[in-house]
């Protein structure tokens, strides 16, 4: 079984993957920084997607958009006029909720459950989640701008300059990772609910017909590179969402939920969004076109283009149906941190925490550690194996702060795949005794010199391996 987010948040904190933001005065309601080795999960975690959904295939582009888009966008994609929550306030405990979840917060008033204390709601209220702000230095409204809530839009209205300038027919998908901001009514949840957040999308076009088959490749596909990265099968699940459920133009949609709260009693409230997989239709690419769009009663007297594709072959023309797999940079991150959490009693009969993360994903994939910091040879030798690796784009630490079941400790705690010992035997030295001369030294045993220890944090073996194949050695486990 997963951690709970409780024990996540605490080793985050610990260990410098994510610290509460803006800590020092008091902090900013759900905002979260991530630290040295949160930032490079998350990294990976992007890097991870960005592979599978763009260099290990031939039919998706990359773009990086703008946050500030021009307001038209939001005005057609129907954003302004509608992506927004129902709002109810409680006139007892004055706290603010959506309407269409249950909340097991506690009541700041009464100490207890909202639940207990919510038969004295208003009316729900539709509450628009964008984030308001100014372009220019003047207060007018022609400078209404806002911070995007999605990245997919900017992907819509590129949509034509990628068609054109890469030569691409359909199908064939953009993908984009990106800062999204929504005002959410209740953040919370550690970095599952934020009201700044990045998103992983892709935007794949189709020709309509074709639009229930790419729907159910890309639930498959990206059901699969959750368990690929080491997401147990138990936690995670497919929902297909009713009807009433769905956006007004989407025809359907299937969410991966990941088992964010193992700790509930109730087994169904255990589930959350991950990632959702939705066919849209032609939506998207109707409402950004120039002209009267009857299906969509919308009509563009804006837009300057129209997103109409025109088949090379058959010259027939469509607004290409639009399937979009949307998942939270975040919220996999956290996934993984809380599906890699393991204890295991330590050499010392102390729990011992080991993150079992994906080596793809580890922070740190390599540590390398002198059994002595005070024996210069030593760590002149891992310093110099641990350069290596690093100049060769394997992330590698040096590190001699503590002894060396401490510093294995350590890197268990953090997820560091694999730890290298530099020893006596490396250097074909032999240990000396406190006080005696050198060449008093037994002699290192044979066929130790230029090897090394390598650690494994799921099994905790050492094997010893020459220093002239460490790279491959290390190359060949630690994957992709
Ligand atoms: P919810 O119903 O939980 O509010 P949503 O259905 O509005 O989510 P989408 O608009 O489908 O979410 O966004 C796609 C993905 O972006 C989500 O699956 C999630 O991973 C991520 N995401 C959305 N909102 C947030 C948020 N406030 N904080 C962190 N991640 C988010």
């Amino acid at each position: 079984a997963a951690a709970d987010i409780g024990i996540i948040v605490s080793l985050c904190k610990r260990r410098g993957f994510i610290f509460p933001a803006s800590e020092i005065y008091g902090g900013l309601g759900s905002t979260w920084d991530y630290g040295p080795l949160g930032v490079e999960l998350k990294n990976n975690v992007k890097r991870a997607w960005w592979k599978a959904v763009v260099y290990d295939r031939d039919d998706i582009e990359g773009m990086d958009g703008a946050i500030l888009m021009n307001r038209l966008v939001w005005k057609y994609s129907g954003h302004e006029a509608t992506f927004s929550d129902p709002l109810v306030d409680c006139r007892e405990c004055k706290g603010r909720f959506r309407a269409d979840k249950t909340y097991e917060l506690d009541c700041p008033r009464y100490k207890r459950k909202v639940a207990a204390c919510s038969a004295n709601l208003t009316e729900p209220r539709a509450f628009n989640l964008m984030f308001k702000t100014q372009v220019g230095p003047v207060e007018e409204d022609a400078a209404v701008a806002y911070l995007r809530p999605e990245t997919a839009q900017s992907i819509f209205v590129n949509f034509k300059n990628i068609v054109d300038s890469r030569w691409r027919k359909i199908p064939f998908g953009i993908a984009q990772i990106g800062k999204a901001f929504r005002n959410e009514i209740v953040p919370g949840n550690f970095t599952f609910r934020t009201r700044e957040f990045e998103q992983m999308e892709i935007e794949f076009f189709c020709k309509p017909g074709t639009d229930a088959d790419w729907h159910a490749h890309w639930i498959e596909e990206r059901h699969n590179w959750y368990l690929r990265y080491g997401i147990q099968a138990e936690n995670l699940r497919r929902y297909v969402q009713q009807p009433e459920e769905l956006a007004h133009y989407a025809r359907a949609c299937t969410d991966l939920q990941y088992r964010f709260f193992p700790e509930r009693e109730d087994e169904e409230k255990q589930w959350d969004e991950l990632e959702g997989i939705a066919n849209r239709t032609d939506y998207d690419l109707s409402v950004h076109s120039k002209g009267k769009h009857d299906k969509w009663q919308v009509h563009n007297e804006h837009s300057t283009q129209s997103l109409v594709y025109r088949d090379p072959v058959t010259n027939e023309k469509y607004f290409p149906y639009v399937i979009e797999p949307s998942a939270g940079a975040d919220r996999a991150t956290l996934a993984f941190l809380m599906d890699a959490y393991s204890e295991k009693p330590g050499p010392d009969g102390e729990p011992r925490v080991v993150l079992k993360l994906h080596p793809a994903l580890a922070p740190i994939k390599v540590a390398v550690l002198p059994l002595a910091r005070n024996k210069s040879e030593l760590v002149e030798k891992a310093k110099a194996i641990k350069a290596d690796l690093q100049r060769h784009g394997i992330r590698a630490v040096y590190d001699d702060t503590a002894a060396i079941g401490k510093l294995y400790a350590r890197q268990d705690e953090i997820g560091t795949p694999f730890c290298v010992t530099v020893d006596y035997d490396t250097l074909g030295i032999g240990k000396t005794k406190d006080g005696a001369k050198e060449e008093d030294a037994p002699a290192s045993p044979a066929g130790l010199l230029d090897t090394v220890t390598v650690r494994d944090r799921d099994t905790w073996e050492q094997v010893r391996v020459p220093i002239a194949g460490l790279r491959d050695f290390l190359a060949d486990r630690l994957g992709t």
